[in-house]
Order: structure tokens, then C-alpha cells, then sequence
């Protein structure tokens, strides 16, 4: 007889790969055309973007594949959406429509340039930002609309064009999730006026360390993005370098070693794409037929670049009203690890209830826990997969992941109990009792 007790209670794990490094979930996946890539920039001695290379290599290439008229490698996804901001002419302290669920940076970008994120919340079917609620957020002050393409899924962007064009406000992507996802057949990074990348080890493109792209078919935009990148220096033209500064910038230039690996990825992304699409919606497919578990909607007119795989349990469906969805959550989370499922939370808090962003806030809008309902809501109730799943070999461990899923809610009634006598306590709401000192 089999021991089908869960992991949890001493019973067997159902997948046998850690979250660690294996040949199935490595990520990024390195090969000898990477080894090859790096070696020829060491060997060529090339090193900076400054002199012709993989540097202006990957930014052609990119273009190519998103279909714009220019890319601009930088250092990091984050200086990516800074320097979009600052290079489209947004006046100090405008308003600029931020979703209230996303990472950090898409918060602290605007901060760091003197703009004032003003957070929307988002739609509780595809967790991008909400036209409807961005509509409402809109004041005088408002000149740009910062769209993230959450976990891979790209925003309503028609939605978000009408808009940004009946308010005259500069319509920025977030893309930072969601390389090769498209949008009524058009790629992210050419579905607003400019877009951010990042090519962080962790993303679906990406380098050996830190990198970012920029996306814009306005050359003036992207001139100015080329200047700050480079101490505010024009390099364009022949010759010495004059060591003019134009503007007070910074140094955001992407090396060539990353340039480098990033091309020899970008060889393999559509491959890998199309690999990992098949295996996310056949474990999706198996997870949808759960009670009460919620898998992500990609809508007919999008791709989704399955960045992260979020899922939702959702109390009612499960037939427990009474127990709090972050009590639920936190039971299940426990049982599928032990089970051997790499599932966590990505996002705690919503953005404007991050310490650092709740401090930076004007006084005349403070941090208001209602005013992001659904934002809330995908908190309380809901756990990622990340990372391993993008390896296109992670196939037959997604299999064994629903395999677990399965054993898992087939014992649901030995594991509610415990969830309803557990105390649980937002961290949201935790992070409100505690308060922000400035
Ligand atoms: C990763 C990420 C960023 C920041 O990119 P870095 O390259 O890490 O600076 C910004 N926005 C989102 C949504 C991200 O996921």
C-alpha cells in the first residue's frame, strides 16, 4: 500500500526537485554559446559600450524583435523607467498613474525623479492595472500613466491609449515581466510611447547579472536617454571625445559581457517561449480542474510571457467562507511546500503600504488600505511559482506539481480544520499598526 499521507504529516513528497539548481529548473540556462559569447568580449577587449559591440549588437537585434524604431541597453530594468521618465519631459512633481501591485521599482522610479506615483488598483481578472480606476485617478497634474505588465500579461493597452490620448499623458510600459508577450499581435515595448526592460538573471530575457532595455520609436525620447545615460555626454558625433556635459546624469550604461550573454539568449527566447507556453497551460489546465483554485487569464487578444505563475485559492469555491483567504492561503502554502511545490508569495504589501513609499507620500493623499480592494484581495488569497518554471525542461516537474496539487486538495478536509483555528494577521494590516516614521 502506498503512504498517501500528506508531506505534512509525515507522508512522502510528490516532487523530488528542491527550488535549487537543476538541469530542469536552472534559470538562466547557460550553455557553451554563452561561455562562447562572454570569452569572445573578453578576448576582443571591448569592454564598455562605449566602443562599437554587443552592446549596440543587442540593442539592434531588440528593436528588430519588438518592433521599434530604437532600444537603448542600460544598467538595470530600473534605470530603465527612471531614464524613460526623465527622458519624456514630465515636469517636476507631475503625477504619474502607477498600479498599486507590482515590484518596488515601478514605486520608486518616479520617487527617485522627483514625480509623485499616484497608485490605481488593478483588475482583479488579469492583475494589471485597471483603466476604469486609472480614469478616475486622473487630476491636472497627471502627465504619464506607468503600465506593468504584470508576471508576463500585458495591460489593456487600447483601453490605457484612449486615455493617456484624451488627457494628453505620455503612455509608459513596465515591461520589466513580460519579454516577447504580445498584444493584439504586437510585441511588449512597442505598445506604449516608451518601455522599460530589465534583464535582470531572473527575467524571461536575461543576463549574467544586471541589465536593462529601453524601447521608444520617438528619437527625441531616445536621444535623451542615450545622453543621461552617459554623464549627460553627446558621443554621437566623430572624432575625440570632447568631455561635454549637456545635462547633470548619471552613468547607466550596460557592459559588454552582459550584452553578450543577453544576445545569446535572445537566439533562444521564441524556442523557449513556445516550450514553456506548453507546459505552463497543460499544468494550468490540471490546476483549473480543482475546486476554488484560480489560474491565471490571459485574454484571446494576448500572449502571456508566464513570468510567474500566480494562483488564487478562492475560500468560497472551497467551501470554507468562514476562514480568512490568508489563513486558507497560508495552510495551502505550507502543505504544497512540504509536498515539495516551490510556491510563495511575490508582493506582501501593495505599493503605496511599502514603509519607504508610505513615508514619501504628500501629505493631502496618505496610504489608504480601501482604496485598493482588489489589490488586497489577490494578496490575501493567492501564491506564486517562479523562476524554475521558465526552464523549458521543467515540464515533468510541473506535472509532479499537480500531481501534488491534487493530493493535496483530495485531502482538503484534513487541513481546513487547522486553517480555521489559526490566527492570521495581514501584513498589510500589521504594517499599518506599526506605523512609518519619516
Ligand atoms: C524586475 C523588475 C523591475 C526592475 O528591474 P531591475 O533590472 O531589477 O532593476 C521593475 N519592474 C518590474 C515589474 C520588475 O519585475
Amino acid at each position: 500500500m502506498t503512504d498517501s499521507r500528506l508531506a505534512m504529516f509525515g507522508g512522502p513528497r510528490t516532487v523530488e526537485a528542491g527550488a535549487g539548481a537543476s538541469p530542469e529548473t536552472a534559470w538562466p540556462i547557460v550553455t557553451d554559446a554563452e561561455r562562447e559569447a562572454v570569452l569572445g568580449v573578453l578576448d576582443s577587449g571591448r569592454f564598455t559600450s562605449v566602443e562599437r559591440g554587443e552592446v549596440q549588437l543587442l540593442e539592434q537585434e531588440w528593436a528588430s524583435y519588438v518592433g521599434v524604431r530604437h532600444c537603448a541597453a542600460l544598467s538595470s530594468g530600473t534605470a530603465a523607467i527612471e531614464l524613460a521618465l526623465v527622458a519624456s519631459g514630465l515636469e517636476p512633481g507631475a503625477e504619474v498613474l502607477v498600479p498599486a501591485f507590482s515590484f518596488i521599482a515601478t514605486a520608486s522610479a518616479p520617487l527617485l525623479r522627483g514625480l509623485v506615483p499616484v497608485f490605481v488598483d488593478i483588475d482583479p481578472v488579469t492583475y494589471t492595472v485597471d483603466p476604469v480606476a486609472a480614469a478616475a485617478a486622473i487630476t491636472p497634474r497627471t502627465q504619464a500613466i506607468l503600465a506593468v505588465h504584470l508576471h508576463g500579461l500585458p495591460c489593456d493597452m487600447d483601453a490605457l491609449r484612449a486615455l493617456a490620448d484624451r488627457h494628453g499623458l505620455v503612455l509608459m510600459e513596465d515591461a520589466a515581466q513580460a519579454h516577447g508577450a504580445t498584444y493584439r499581435g504586437r510585441q511588449a515595448g512597442a505598445l506604449g510611447d516608451v518601455a522599460a526592460f530589465s534583464l535582470n538573471a531572473s527575467k524571461n530575457l536575461p543576463t549574467s547579472g544586471e541589465g536593462g532595455l529601453l524601447t521608444t520609436d520617438d528619437e527625441a525620447v531616445y536621444e535623451r536617454v542615450v545622453l543621461h545615460r552617459q554623464f549627460g555626454e553627446d558621443l554621437t558625433g566623430r572624432g575625440e571625445r570632447a568631455y561635454l556635459s549637456r545635462v547633470i546624469a548619471g552613468n547607466d550604461k550596460l557592459s559588454s559581457i552582459q550584452a553578450a550573454f543577453t544576445r545569446s539568449q535572445l537566439a533562444r527566447l521564441s524556442e523557449r517561449h513556445e516550450q514553456r507556453d506548453r507546459n505552463v497551460r497543460r499544468f494550468l489546465r490540471r490546476l483549473a480542474e480543482l475546486d476554488g483554485v484560480v489560474t491565471p487569464h490571459c485574454p484571446d487578444d494576448r500572449t502571456h510571457a508566464w513570468f510567474q505563475l500566480r494562483l488564487r485559492f478562492d475560500h468560497h469555491a472551497m467551501g470554507c467562507p468562514d476562514i480568512a483567504p490568508g489563513a486558507v492561503r497560508t495552510l495551502l502554502q505550507r502543505a504544497l511546500r512540504a509536498e515539495g511545490v516551490p510556491v510563495r508569495p511575490y508582493q506582501s504589501l501593495p505599493l503605496p503600504a511599502q514603509p519607504a513609499v508610505r513615508s514619501s507620500l504628500p501629505q493631502d493623499r496618505p496610504y489608504r488600505p480601501d482604496d485598493h480592494p482588489a489589490t488586497l484581495a489577490l494578496i490575501e488569497d493567492s501564491v506564486t511559482i517562479q523562476r524554475w518554471h521558465l526552464n523549458p525542461a521543467a515540464g515533468p516537474l510541473l506535472e509532479r506539481c499537480a500531481d501534488a496539487f491534487e493530493k493535496v486538495w483530495g485531502q482538503l478536509d484534513l487541513l481546513l480544520p487547522a486553517a480555521r483555528s489559526m490566527t492570521y494577521e495581514p501584513l498589510w494590516r500589521q504594517a499599518d499598526a506599526v506605523g512609518v516614521r519619516a
